[in-house]
C-alpha cells in the first residue's frame, strides 16, 4: 500500500517560513540580548483605550458585531480618513474593520487576484506580501529598490515591470523594513503609470501616523486613484495596539462588498472589545499618538546618526521605526552579520535578505527600544564593526 507523504497542500508545502522567526528563536534562548528585531512599538496601549475595552466587557458587550465592524467605529474611521488624509469613504459600505492589517492584506489580495494574475511588489518589503499573493494563486513580480533612490520605486521601474497579466501594484509607505516614504511627487508619477495601465493598487499605510518629515500622503487621494485603490491601515503601530489585532480597509463600495464576502466567511468580525478600544483610540488617543511619534523621531535621530558614525551607512528613514543600514563595510552577508552579532555581542537584528530583492547587504534594526538600550546596542555594534572591518 502506498502511503501519502503529507496531507498538506502543495501550495503550503512550497511556502518558505519567515526568515525573521529564526532569529527570534535563537535570541529567545539567550540571556542579556538587546533586541532590535521586533517590529512593534515599545509603548503599552494608552490607559484610556485599555479602560474602554474593560468597560465594554463589564457592560456585557461580548457578542459578534456586524461583519464590517461596529458602525460607531466605522464612522470614526471614515472621519479620521477625511481629517487626516483627505479621503472620503462611506462608513455604510466602504469601510471594513479587520483582524489587523494582516487580515486586510490577505482578503484584499484574495479579492483582486485570479489564478496567474501578476501583482507587483516593491522590495525590500514586508515579509507577508509574496506568500499571500502566492497563496491566492497569483504571481508576485518583485522590484528591488536601493538607497540611491531612498528605497523608493520610480515610475520607470514600475513601467518596466508591467505585463499584460499585471493586475495590481502593492505599495507600502512609510515602509517596513526601509523606513522610506513615498512623497507626493513620487506618488503622482507612479499614479500616472498605474492609471495608464488601468491597474488596481493595494496601499499598505499601517505606518501612516509615523511619518516624521512630511505629512503622510495616501495614493488614493490623488486624482483618479480613489476608485482603483484599496487603503489598508490599522491600530497596531501608530496607536501601539499590536496585540489587539485590529485593522481596517477603505475601498470603493463594489470592492468593499467583495472583500466583505471573504471576511464574513473567514472571520465573521474583528474582536468586539478591541473595536470598543479602537473607538476610544480615535476619540481620545491622538495626543498619545503624537507623543509617541515625537519620541520615535528623537530616537531615530540618535540611532541613525550613530550608525553612520560607526560606518554602517544608513539613509534617513522618513517614517516607521526602522533603520536599514548597509553592512558592506564588514564584508559579511546579511545572515552572517546577524548571526555573528547575536552570538558575539548579543544584539538581535533582522538580516535584510529576508525582505527580498535589494535587502542583501543590509540589516533591519528597530529603534522602538529605550534610549538606554539603543545606547548599549550602539556600543556593542561599534565593537562588532571594528572587529569585522576589512
Ligand atoms: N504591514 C506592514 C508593512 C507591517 O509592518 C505589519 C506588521 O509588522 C503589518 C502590515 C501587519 O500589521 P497588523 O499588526 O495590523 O496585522
Amino acid at each position: 500500500m502506498t502511503t501519502k507523504t503529507s496531507y498538506v497542500s502543495k501550495s503550503v508545502q512550497q511556502l518558505k517560513p519567515s526568515g525573521i522567526r529564526k532569529f527570534f528563536d535563537l535570541a529567545a534562548g539567550m540571556e542579556g540580548v538587546i533586541s532590535l528585531g521586533v517590529g512593534e512599538p515599545d509603548f503599552v496601549t494608552s490607559w484610556t483605550v485599555r479602560e474602554a475595552a474593560i468597560l465594554s466587557l463589564e457592560q456585557g458587550y461580548t457578542s459578534y458585531t456586524a461583519n464590517a465592524g461596529l458602525m460607531d467605529l466605522r464612522r470614526r474611521i471614515a472621519r479620521y480618513m477625511q481629517e487626516q488624509y483627505r479621503l472620503s469613504y462611506d462608513p455604510e459600505g466602504e469601510v471594513i474593520v479587520t483582524v489587523g492589517a494582516s487580515q486586510a492584506l490577505d482578503i484584499s489580495i484574495r479579492a483582486l487576484v485570479d489564478h496567474g494574475d501578476e501583482v507587483i511588489i516593491v522590495e525590500p518589503g514586508f515579509v507577508s506580501y509574496v506568500p499571500l499573493v502566492e497563496l491566492a494563486g497569483g504571481v508576485p513580480v518583485t522590484i528591488g529598490t536601493n538607497p540611491e533612490n531612498g528605497f523608493n520605486l520610480t515610475a520607470k521601474e514600475l513601467e518596466a515591470a508591467i505585463s499584460p497579466k499585471t493586475k495590481a501594484v502593492l505599495i507600502c509607505s512609510p515602509n517596513n523594513p526601509t523606513g522610506s516614504v513615498l512623497e507626493e511627487e513620487n506618488l503622482k508619477e507612479l499614479a500616472e503609470v498605474i492609471k495608464r495601465h488601468d491597474l488596481a493598487v493595494i496601499s499598505d499605510e499601517i505606518y501612516s501616523e509615523l511619518a516624521y518629515d512630511a505629512d503622510h500622503v495616501s495614493i488614493a487621494s490623488l486624482e483618479g486613484m480613489w476608485e482603483r485603490t484599496i487603503v489598508i491601515n490599522g491600530f497596531s503601530k501608530g496607536f501601539a495596539m499590536t496585540g489587539w489585532r485590529l485593522g481596517y480597509i477603505c475601498a470603493p463600495a463594489d470592492v468593499s462588498q467583495a472583500l466583505l464576502k471573504i471576511h464574513q466567511y473567514a472571520m465573521m468580525c474583528a474582536s468586539t472589545p478591541a473595536q470598543f478600544a479602537a473607538i476610544e483610540a480615535l476619540d481620545k488617543g491622538m495626543e498619545d499618538v503624537i507623543e509617541m511619534k515625537r519620541s520615535y523621531r528623537h530616537r531615530r535621530h540618535y540611532f541613525v546618526d550613530s550608525l553612520n558614525e560607526i560606518g554602517l551607512s544608513c539613509h534617513t528613514p522618513g517614517g516607521a521605526f526602522y533603520a536599514f543600514p548597509s553592512i558592506e563595510k564588514t564584508g559579511l552577508s546579511s545572515e552572517e552579520f546577524a548571526e555573528k552579532l547575536l552570538l558575539e555581542e548579543k544584539v538581535a537584528v533582522v538580516p535584510g535578505n529576508v525582505f527580498g530583492k535589494g535587502g542583501e547587504g543590509f540589516i533591519r534594526c528597530s529603534y522602538a527600544s529605550s534610549m538606554e538600550q539603543l545606547q548599549e546596542a550602539v556600543k556593542r555594534l561599534r565593537r562588532f564593526v571594528e572587529a569585522h572591518s576589512n
